[in-house]
């Protein structure tokens, strides 16, 4: 299957990306690379779309293409040669799994991208690429650069290598530096349609009641759609969002049913990083030769043993004061992941109480929409009932100020945010 049968609802890009794909499969061949320049080809690409559009899986699915082998491979006679991305040789294989030597791939697991790993992104570009077309340089989320790594950044793409192509993922052209932005090609991904994910669904397995159910609480994304598609935990967390509405009785009730919410959210991150932090943090320990958490490690760490002779003890008191250092950046940076799985998961939240909210909306003005919530129809005519149309508006308008807030200032104490939203909710 070729690359981009994998894509949803992006169409019209991936005309554009196959154009300039095909263009770039000329490169090394004569005047290969005005070509390819006039076929739109170029050094850098910012690629943007609303969360769940797949800018991350668009920009690879590109990358995969640029590195086809099909795609230069001589033609028989009287065909037409292959088309990039053909999603079967070695080219789109390892880049589709990671494991391309030409492609180097940086992603902010914690809350933001430091220029240490965009100095090592931009050596990289520097060098020609091993095997493929080009030296590919993927940065999955490009509005979380500090300022100094942004700068690296721009210097890079000031100047690019001949044969390096840098794709920038982010929310909109907006969250990257105007001077970043002006230097790329922007590809702008709209939200795949309710039909678009349905399509997608069904194409893997899922049946088509849970695929319908599923498209429309996804609210356009694609990874949520499969989720709550196939796993009881995600359709659990929505059951428990869509409920909050009606247990925001007395004061004290608000409270409860915010906390709850930021449990589940605090449990999601739990799930989802504690087995790992804790194997990260066991393989430093080892590299750094400090000793494993069991007792039995430490002791053998304070012992010296014959190959660390009498006069190491200052060396070794340095590497230990060395150790520390690194198991507590460590630990800082699992934090920062943390924090961010939490406020994800948060964003997910209030986003289902954002479409529950619109669902009531329509219902009250007599609007003929398709509803997010079809499987919620009674509580959602019990909220519609209970309220005027002016009220679930401001309601609707407070969560979607939460989710802002807490968007844009990553520091906010959650609870505090959660809680403060929950009585507002109450009293609006
Ligand atoms: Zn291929």
């Amino acid at each position: 299957m070729s690359v981009w049968e994998t894509l949803t609802g992006q169409d019209a890009v991936v005309d554009t990306l196959v154009t300039a794909a095909s263009a770039a499969a000329l490169i090394g061949g004569p005047d290969g690379a005005i070509a390819a320049a006039r076929a739109g080809m170029t050094h850098s690409w910012l690629f943007t779309g609303p969360s769940g559009a797949g800018r991350v899986d668009v920009a690879r699915t590109f990358a995969a293409a640029l590195s086809c082998e099909r795609a230069t491979a001589a033609p028989a006679p009287d065909e037409p040669p292959g088309l990039p991305g053909c999603g079967e040789c070695v080219g789109c294989h390892t880049v589709l799994t990671d494991t391309a030597a030409d492609l180097r791939t940086v992603r902010a697991e914690g809350l933001s991208l430091g220029v240490h790993d965009v100095r090592a992104l931009v050596r990289d570009a520097a060098s020609a690429p091993t095997s493929g077309r080009y030296r590919i340089l993927l940065i999955e989320e490009a509005d979380r650069l500090t300022d100094s790594a942004a700068n690296a950044l721009l210097k890079a793409l000031e100047e690019p290598a001949d044969r390096s192509v840098f794709l920038l993922c982010a929310p909109s052209v907006d969250d990257v530096m105007p001077t970043i932005r002006s230097r790329c090609r922007v590809v702008a991904l709209r939200l795949p349609s309710v039909d678009d994910l349905v399509t997608a669904l069904l194409r893997d397995g899922v049946d088509e009641r849970a695929a319908q159910v599923a498209a429309r609480a996804a609210q356009g994304h694609l990874g949520r759609a499969r989720l709550l598609a196939v796993d009881d935990q995600a359709r659990a967390r929505r059951a428990q969002v869509l409920a909050l509405p009606g247990r925001l009785g007395r004061a004290a009730e608000c409270l409860a049913a915010a906390a709850d919410l930021v449990a589940a959210a605090n449990a999601d991150a739990d799930a989802a990083n504690s087995e790992r932090d804790e194997v990260e943090a066991e393989a430093l320990r080892t590299a750094l030769g400090v000793g494993a958490t069991s007792s039995g490690a430490t002791g053998r760490s304070k012992r010296p043993t014959k190959s660390a002779p009498k006069a190491a003890p200052k060396a070794r008191t340095m590497m230990v004061r060395g150790a520390a250092g690194a198991l507590k950046d460590l630990e800082k940076s699992q934090k920062s992941r943390g924090r961010r799985t939490v406020l994800d998961s948060l964003d997910r939240a209030l986003l289902d109480l954002a479409g529950l909210y619109r669902d009531v909306l329509a219902r009250q003005l007599g609007a003929t929409v398709d509803p997010v919530n079809p499987d919620a129809a009674a509580e959602i005519g019990r909220l519609a009932a209970a309220a005027t149309p002016e009220r679930t508006l401001r309601r609707l308008e407070a969560v979607l100020a939460t989710r802002d807030a807490l968007a844009a200032n990553p520091g906010l104490v959650a609870q505090l945010a959660v809680e403060s939203l929950a009585l507002g909710l109450r009293d609006a």
